[in-house]
Formats: structure tokens, C-alpha cells, sequence
């Protein structure tokens, strides 16, 4: 039967519905609007806000879906990594849900749902076959990671500091764009020169596919410093973020392009994440993919950012990779939340049971 989906690791609340084939049958989304006042993510906001949300939301979800909840086969939810409270509140609703229908409910690794969004039936013109290149580039993760088969996955390189995302929300911070800042940074790019500020490029040419972010932060903010608290002239302030813009870029596709050589196995690259929503990003790699002659995907905007579809994709991709081997349908009643979960972990589901 469809699997019911809930994702609650940050500051989005989402309900999905999916037939057994992955077919989006409903999907609900709130992104929370309690946090832009605090410039951030307000953990305990957050889980409040998902405990309010989420009975409504799932009632609506199946109403849209025009199904009763005993028609559901399965439930799952994002069980980590995320904000502890907020993966609470998904996971122990979830579990209470499927305990009250007899069903099963599985566990969902959030890292690896966005891992394997690129293989939802139809997105990718003739399909994500494995083993493929993923960038995962999201205001709390910036990761090269080889992918390669449910259950499988080598990370390649990080972030040293912060995160992709991070670095657009902050930097757009000091220009005073509000939060979050990355579309906004990338619409005020759009009028400035991208050559017009020298900015460091971290990493860049260095091997290896890590990535660091915090030193162009800094180099920013010193540029920003002769202004103290006067207003920017706005062409500066369209220059600063054209130009830092184009630095991570640059930044991103020489790190991604020894991604590649590190991975040549590889018969694709794919973006997720919210920071693949950026154009100047988005343009850079195509380049960077169809040199090394490979196609570049990234799925669309509400299916890069945080959403229940892919949840409730990764836990029918782990029944069936689990039929395939031939081990019992995974049952994750007694699975704990957790604030960490390194994707590594997740070929245990699949190794020989022990008894
Ligand atoms: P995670 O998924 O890692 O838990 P998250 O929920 O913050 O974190 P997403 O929802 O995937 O991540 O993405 C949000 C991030 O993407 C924010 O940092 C936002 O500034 C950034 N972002 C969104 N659109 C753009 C854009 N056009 N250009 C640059 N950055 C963008
Ligand atoms: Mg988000
Ligand atoms: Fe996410």
C-alpha cells in the first residue's frame, strides 16, 4: 500500500503520500515563518510549531489524497540528523500513528532521502542510475558524496566550516538583506558585477573536495567595514553580492570537479539542497558535469529544499532494496531520533542479521 511521509528535521512541517511506485499521490508543506526575527532557526520554535502543525497537516494530506488512514500501507518519517526536538515530535507522531493502524513505520535517514530524491520516477530524463555524484549544498549541510546504491554512501568531502547556505544567509545578513538570505542575495547579484570585488576563493586549486566558506565570509565583512553603521550605496552592495556569488561558484566547481576525479565511476552529477536553486551555481555546474561528459540534474526548487516527498521515497527505496536482498520489511518502532546519523551508518540496515 502508499507510504505516509513526515518531515519535521528543521523549520519545514510536510505531509506526503506516495503509491508503492513512488507516484506522489498528496504532499502538504508549511515553512514555518516564526524564525525570521531571529535571523535563524529557533530549535525549540521549530518543535513547538511542528507539534502544532503536523495533526492538521496529516489530516489534510490523506483528505488530498482521498484516502482513509487504514488505506495506508506504511508510515515513515525523517528520524535524523536535524533538530532533536523537531525530529521528535515527527518521529514519535509518526510511530503513533502507524501503532494505532498496525502498520509498520520506518526510520528515514534525512541525508540520504535528499541523496536519493534525484530517482523519484520521472524527474531525471531517463532515470538516476547509480552510481552517481551528489552535491548536497543546504543552509546545515555541504557534502560531496558518492552514491553508490540504497544504503551506500562514501562521503568524499565537506565543509570544514560552514555550510554553503550558511555562508549566502550570513553574508546577506551584513548586506542587510534579511533572512533567509539566499534568494534575495541572488536577486541583488543580478544588477551588480561579479568582477568588481577581489574575494578569496578557499580551497580553490588545493585537492580534494572539502570545502570552507569562512574565510570569504571574513574577507566580505572587512570590505564592508569603512561603511560602520551608514546604509551601503546600493551598486557596492549589488557588486559585493555579484562578486561573492561568483566566488562560490568558482569555489564549488573546482571542489565538485575533483569530486569527479576522485569518483570516475561516476554516470552523473546531482544537485540538491537549497543552494542548488541558484542560477550563477546551477550554470557552473552544467559546465564542470558535461566536461567530465556527464549529464547534471538537480530536481526542482521544492523538491531540492526540505519536503516529505523524498522521505517517503527513501523509505520505499529501503523496503525494496531490503525485498531485493531478501531481509524482513524493515519495522523501526524502537528507533531513536537522533541529532547526528552519518550516512556511512546506513549500509547496517542491509548486513547479514545477526542472531
Ligand atoms: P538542511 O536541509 O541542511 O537541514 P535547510 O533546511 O536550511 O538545511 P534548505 O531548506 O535545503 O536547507 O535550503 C535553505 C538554504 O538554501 C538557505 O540557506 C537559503 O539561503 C539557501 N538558498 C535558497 N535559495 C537560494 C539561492 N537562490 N541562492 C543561494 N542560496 C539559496
Ligand atoms: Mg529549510
Ligand atoms: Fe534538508
Amino acid at each position: 500500500g502508499p507510504v505516509l511521509a513526515i518531515e519535521s528535521s528543521c523549520d519545514e512541517t510536510a505531509c506526503a503520500i506516495l503509491s508503492a511506485e513512488g507516484v506522489c499521490l498528496a504532499q502538504r508543506i508549511v515553512s514555518q515563518d516564526g524564525h525570521a526575527d531571529f535571523g535563524g532557526v529557533v530549535p525549540e520554535i521549530a518543535a513547538r510549531a511542528h507539534l502544532a502543525l503536523l495533526p492538521g497537516l496529516v489530516q489534510a494530506t490523506l483528505k488530498d489524497a482521498g484516502l482513509t488512514p487504514q488505506e495506508i500501507g506504511f508510515v515513515a518519517a525523517s528520524t535524523g540528523p536535524g533538530l532533536i526536538g523537531g525530529l521528535i515530535v515527527g518521529a514519535s507522531f509518526a510511530k503513533g500513528l502507524a501503532l494505532s493502524l498496525g502498520k509498520p513505520f520506518v526510520a528515514v535517514n534525512h541525508v540520504e532521502a535528499h541523496a536519493l530524491t534525484a530517482r523519484l520516477p520521472g524527474l531525471v530524463p531517463g532515470g538516476a542510475a547509480f552510481p552517481y555524484l551528489l552535491l548536497l549544498v543546504s543552509g546545515g549541510h555541504c557534502q560531496c558524496i558518492a552514491v553508490e546504491g540504497v544504503g551506500h554512501y562514501r562521503k568524499l568531502g565537506g565543509t570544514i566550516d560552514d555550510a554553503a547556505g550558511e555562508a549566502f544567509d550570513k553574508v546577506a545578513k551584513m548586506l542587510g538583506l534579511g533572512w533567509p538570505g539566499g534568494p534575495a542575495l541572488e536577486k541583488l547579484a543580478q544588477s551588480g558585477n561579479s568582477q568588481a570585488i577581489p574575494l578569496p576563493r578557499p580551497l580553490m586549486g588545493r585537492p580534494g573536495c572539502d570545502f570552507s566558506f569562512s574565510g570569504l565570509k571574513t574577507a566580505l565583512s572587512q570590505k564592508l567595514a569603512p561603511y560602520g553603521l551608514e546604509p551601503l550605496p546600493h551598486q557596492f552592495a549589488a557588486d559585493l553580492a555579484a562578486s561573492f556569488q561568483q566566488a562560490v561558484a568558482d569555489v564549488v566547481a573546482d571542489r565538485v570537479s575533483n569530486a569527479l576525479k576522485m569518483m570516475p565511476e561516476a554516470g552523473l552529477l546531482v544537485a540538491a539542497g537549497g543552494v542548488a536553486a541558484n542560477s550563477v551555481l546551477r550554470a557552473r555546474l552544467e559546465e564542470v558535469a558535461a566536461s567530465a561528459g556527464l549529464r547534471f540534474a538537480a530536481p526542482p526548487l521544492r523538491l531540492c529544499t526540505d519536503n516529505a516527498v523524498m522521505v517517503g521515497w527513501a523509505a520505499l527505496e529501503t523496503c525494496h532494496e531490503a525485498a531485493e536482498r531478501g531481509l524482513p520489511q524493515p519495522d523501526d518502532a524502537t528507533v531513536r531520533p537522533r541529532p547526528r546519523w552519518p550516512l556511512e551508518d546506513m549500509a547496517a540496515r542491509f548486513a547479514p542479521q545477526e542472531s
